[in-house]
């Protein structure tokens, strides 16, 4: 079973009825990004910098990250690549930066927000980036976004990145690509305004779902109750994909959502076309792809935005995605 669905790798994901979805690793080390090419990843969809900066007693220079950077970059041979910037606190911290103890640390400082905090932090990971940008197609994404002005101020401190580039004579694309994760539930509720602003969307469903319905993701007491396929995520993923389409820019779906075959059908009536995932689930997913009628699974799509109870849903979705023989 492996190795025939090993040689689905060089495979494009289409439907039986010529429907081709693209399909990008999420990746958080050089040695990942190695397993996702073996599995026909094509591209990063997001690459998880916080892994750079953790397991180490300082931050990591510019240079260090540039090095990185560039490598995925040149590795993924035009492809594109997400970098996703700092996406600390929360469940991941580091030693060397003491943040405060927190009562609700998912709800605290974390991501965006200390890199809106930490200029000098946030300056170093961009101008890495960019640098990184003049070597392959790569995208800048920042995670957490839950308001206009945290978009302008990041986008501003781009543009301080890129002065700062400039004064030293390097090389990078001005035109880098700028998105936004849609991982908190503000994000969703204002996806038309934010689709004024940036160039994509990634729906980062792991957070989502814990912000949209209050269950932590890591606590297993309540487990029972995280349930990706609850109507009011499907409304959420609905609206967001709803104003990039209406904007005209990409949204992608980063969360391990994205690697649950089941959710085909859901990806297919909304029209998101880029799902990313993790190494490991690409060539099962892809098998279902080449197994799906969109026509029919959209239908299928369609019928869950009809049900109010996530049972009813996650029954519709399993039951159509019958095993493949
Ligand atoms: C997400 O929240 O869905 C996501 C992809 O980001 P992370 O899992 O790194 O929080
Ligand atoms: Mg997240």
């Amino acid at each position: 079973k492996k190795e025939q669905l090993q040689l689905l790798a060089e495979v494009e994901a289409v439907t039986r009825d010529g429907e081709r979805l693209t399909l990008a690793a999420n990746i958080s080390s050089f040695k990942e990004l190695e397993t996702s090419l073996k599995h026909g990843a094509q591209g990063v969809g997001l690459f998880r910098t916080e892994f750079l900066y953790m397991d180490r007693s300082e931050f990591p220079s510019e240079e260090e990250q540039f090095e990185v950077y560039r490598r995925i970059a040149e590795r993924t041979n035009g492809q594109s690549v997400v970098i996703r910037t700092l996406d600390i606190g929360g469940d991941k911290q580091l030693d060397y930066l003491s943040l405060p103890e927190e009562d609700n640390p998912f709800l605290g400082y974390r991501a965006i927000r200390i890199s809106l905090d930490r200029h000098d932090l946030f300056l170093t990971q961009l101008r890495a980036i960019l640098r990184a940008s003049a070597f392959g197609d790569v995208k800048i994404m920042y995670p957490m976004i839950s308001s206009v002005d945290e978009v302008r101020q990041a986008k501003e401190l781009l543009r301080r990145a890129m002065i700062q580039l400039d004064e030293r004579g390097e090389a990078y694309n001005p035109d880098i690509p700028v998105g936004i994760m849609i991982e908190v539930p503000a994000a969703a509720a204002i996806a038309d305004l934010l689709a004024e602003e940036v160039d994509f969307f990634s729906i980062g469903t792991n957070d989502l779902v814990q912000y949209v319905l209050a269950v932590d993701r890591m606590n297993e007491q309540i487990a029972h109750m995280y349930h990706p396929y609850h109507p009011a995520v499907l409304r959420m993923l609905r609206m967001t994909a709803n104003a990039a389409r209406e904007r005209g820019i990409e949204v992608s779906v980063c969360g391990e959502m994205a690697g649950d075959e089941r959710a085909i059908p859901i990806w297919l009536e909304l029209g998101v076309g880029k799902l990313s995932m993790s190494p490991q689930s690409l060539l099962r997913v892809k098998h279902r792809i080449l197994n799906t009628t969109a026509s029919e699974a959209r239908e299928a799509g369609r019928e869950c935005f009809k049900l109010g109870r996530s049972g009813e849903i996650e029954r519709l979705l399993s039951e159509y995605v019958t095993p493949v023989v």
